[in-house]
This record gives structure tokens, sequence and C-alpha cells, in this order.
């Protein structure tokens, strides 16, 4: 599928549930979401039509994603059903790893290929803080047994925050020096409960690059810049949807929880999938690509979508 400014959209981002176990302070308030009802929240069934359909549009990367995807019942089975829509699909998870662990052979025995694991900071405390409970040392032990089930290219998603986790960059970036995962930093997006933040959290993924010392770009990867420095086995990306507009970039579309085809992530735009099968769900991922804005306005203010961002995905 081509959009109307000629991005080919190939790439699904798929959230399987709302609910997660961490309440992180830049996605959820402290009480978390609501619970939806369960009949609110696409099945595994709806989950598993949703991508058979953008398969046959020609999407061939579908991520899941939530909430926290690995807390969803079923989605080992899930990963299955997909796997076996093709097996040209690059299947890949973001998780935040906290549950990981156990979990690791079985995605990959389902055909999970890649996984994203969230890690904003090495130091137990802050790591506390920012989940608001959680325990650094269940995702390092994720992020190991990845490494043993044979998982690879894995990526570290790192939400970059003034004040919180800014300090810790070199840290951040040495995880690629001795470790083969790219890590990429990503620049705080206010919604939902980040909006009134304080000007100094949100800072550029510039910091990053400069302390890279400008190495060669090895490549973009969607909408990230991707960077090897001299003798690191991993790569160190940036991810900068305010300092540097991506969007000529952007290959994707999203599916939420409760079935909401979105177009652009900072977008109000969405088309109600639910109840839709057939040709009249083909129509609609169509409808969807082709009224795909040609950029988010996060520039000039806000996000315009008012969901937050466990509820689309990320
Ligand atoms: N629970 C999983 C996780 O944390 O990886 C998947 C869902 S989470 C919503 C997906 C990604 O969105 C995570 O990498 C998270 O750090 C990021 N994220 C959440 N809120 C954000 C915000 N306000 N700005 C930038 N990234 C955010
Ligand atoms: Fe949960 Fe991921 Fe949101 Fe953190 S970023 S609260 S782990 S959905």
């Amino acid at each position: 599928m081509t959009d109307r400014y000629g991005r080919k959209i190939e790439y699904l981002r798929l959230s399987v549930t709302d609910l997660c176990n961490y309440r992180c302070i830049y996605c959820m308030g402290k009480d978390g979401v609501c619970k939806k009802s369960h009949s609110d929240i696409l099945s595994i069934e709806e989950l598993t039509e949703i991508a058979r359909a953008a398969y046959a549009l020609g999407i061939r990367k579908i991520r899941l994603t939530g909430g926290e995807p690995l807390v969803r019942k079923g989605i080992l089975t899930l990963c299955e059903n997909i796997r076996a829509l093709g097996g040209d699909i690059d299947l890949s998870l973001t998780t935040n790893g906290s549950l990981l662990r156990n979990m690791t052979s079985d995605l990959k025995a389902s055909g999970v290929d890649r996984l994203n694991i969230s890690l904003d900071t090495l130091n137990e405390e802050t790591f506390n803080r920012i989940t608001r409970g959680g325990k650094l040392s269940d995702v390092l032990d994720g992020l190991k047994a990845a490494e043993e089930a044979g998982f690879t290219h894995t990526k570290i998603n790192t939400v970059l925050m003034g004040g919180v986790n800014d300090n810790e960059i070199i840290d951040l970036i040495n995880l690629a020096r001795d470790n083969p995962v790219s890590v990429r930093f990503i620049e705080l997006m206010p919604m939902d409960v980040v909006s009134g933040w304080d000007n100094s959290r949100f800072i550029s993924t510039d910091i990053v690059e400069n302390l890279l010392r400008k190495p060669d770009l090895v490549s973009f990867d969607g909408v990230a810049r991707v960077y090897r420095p001299g003798g690191f086995i991993g790569t160190v990306g940036v991810i900068s949807p305010l300092s540097h507009s991506f969007c000529n970039r952007c290959n994707r579309i999203r599916v939420t929880a409760d079935g909401k085809l979105k177009p652009c992530l900072h977008s109000k735009d969405e088309i109600d999938l639910r109840g839709l099968s057939g040709d009249e769900l083909l129509t609609a991922i169509r409808e969807g690509v082709l009224n795909k804005p040609e950029c988010h306005h996060l520039g000039e203010h806000h996000t315009d979508t008012p969901r937050s961002m466990n509820e689309i995905g990320g």
C-alpha cells in the first residue's frame, strides 16, 4: 500500500491490551487505566483477522505492543496465528521485559522474530521510580534470557527525560558497546499524563548524537537514525519526533486494543475496524492508509490524540 504522499506502508503496530503491570510515569497515571470490559478489547480471533487483512494488503512487518503484551492471555496463540499467515512476516514484540525471563523460549517457538525491550535506566532506584514499583533485575534477566533463547537484533528503547535519566546516557550507550543490541533513545512525547510536564524534561536526542562524536550514520531504520561507533558490538539509534521531523519516512499504521485503526500516532483520526470482515475490513484499512496525514504537529502544539500511550502502543 502506498499513501497519498508516496510513502510505502508495510508496518503494522498491533496493540493487544491497554493493561500493564507497570505504571510508567510518562505513560500512565499512578492509578493505571480503567479496566475496559473484556468485550471492549479485540479478541485473539479479531486480532488475527486484522493481521490477516493487513498481510493481504502487503503489510510484512507486524509488531505486537500494548499496554504490556505479555500480560495478554492468548498472546502465544496470537503469535502462532500471525506466523502461520506467512513466513515472510517480520514478527516482533515490544515489552517492558518484566515477564520475559520465563517466556522467551515460548515466544521463539511461537514465531516471534525479534524483541524490543524498554529500559530507561540502569539504576535500580530510578527504575523503580519511573515504573512505579518495577524491579530492574527482572528486565535485565529478561534481556539475558532473550539472548540465551536465540533472539538476535534485540532493541532496547530508552525514553530520554531531563533530570531523570540524562545522567546515564553514556552507560546506556555502552550497553551497545558491550552487547549485540541496538540501544535507541526516544524523545519524550507530550501525550496525556506528560502534557503538563516542565520543558526541562523534554530533551533532544542531539545530546546522544553529540556524545557519539558524530560517527558514520549506519542506516535509517524506519523512523530511527542508527549509528555504530568504532569498537561497538551493537548499534545506537535515535528517534526524534520533536527535534527532527521524520514523518516523510513513516511507514506504519497502528491498531489500538479496542480496534481503532490510527493512521498517525498523534492524530485524533481513527477508523473503527470492529465488526468488519472480508472486503469491508480490507477497504477500511486501505482508506486509513490513503488518509494518513502528511505529518504530526507536535512542534506547533501538543499531540492531537486524546489517547494515552498505553492505549495506542507507542
Ligand atoms: N509495555 C511495553 C513497553 O513498555 O515496551 C509496550 C507498550 S509501551 C506504550 C511502548 C513504548 O512507548 C515504550 O518503549 C515506552 O517507553 C514508550 N512510551 C510510552 N510513553 C511515552 C512517551 N510519553 N513518550 C515517548 N515514549 C513513550
Ligand atoms: Fe506499561 Fe509500557 Fe506504559 Fe510502562 S510504557 S506503563 S511498561 S505500557
